[in-house]
């Protein structure tokens, strides 16, 4: 995609902070971090999001945040993680180009990667079962 700024820093045409690259990813430090260590994996092919990505590539996406994570959790080094990865505008995603969020986390840090837990009504049980049918081959 010509005009996506993910596309074009994937494939090294904008400079990034590049903690890690192979065939099909390019790992960048985000520009607005979360905490110290905010990474993005990008895959060098352009998905706009996880319905479109190739599961294939998908599995290769998460394989290489379990790496990435491994990895910074000694060398930064940090208490926790998330794995954040936002679908859709009313999800938070800014960038329509398929990435994974890795964000450090440090014990008390503030960060606010949460929600305010509800509470599982019957209703919506109900339901999401019953809408969920089909997912189950039912
Ligand atoms: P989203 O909100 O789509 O899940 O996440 C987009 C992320 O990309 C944000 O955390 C934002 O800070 C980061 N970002 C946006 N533009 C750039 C850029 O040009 N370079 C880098 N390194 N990060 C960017
Ligand atoms: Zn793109």
């Amino acid at each position: 995609m010509s005009d996506c700024i993910f596309c074009k820093i994937a494939a090294g045409d904008i400079p990034s902070a590049t903690i890690y690259e192979d065939d099909d990813f390019r790992v960048i430090l985000d520009l607005g971090p979360a905490a110290k260590g905010h990474a993005l994996i990008l895959p060098k092919e352009h998905y706009a999001n996880i319905t479109e990505m190739p599961d294939e590539l998908l599995g290769k996406a998460m394989v290489l945040a379990k790496k990435v994570v491994t990895y910074m959790m000694k060398a930064l080094p940090c208490d926790g993680y998330n794995v954040v990865q936002n679908n859709g505008e009313a999800a938070g995603q800014t960038v329509f180009h398929f990435h994974i969020h890795l964000i450090p986390r440090y014990k008390n840090d503030g960060v606010g990667v949460t929600w305010k837990p509800g509470e599982l009504t019957d209703a919506w049980k109900q339901e999401i079962m019953e809408k969920t049918k089909g997912l189950r081959g039912e």
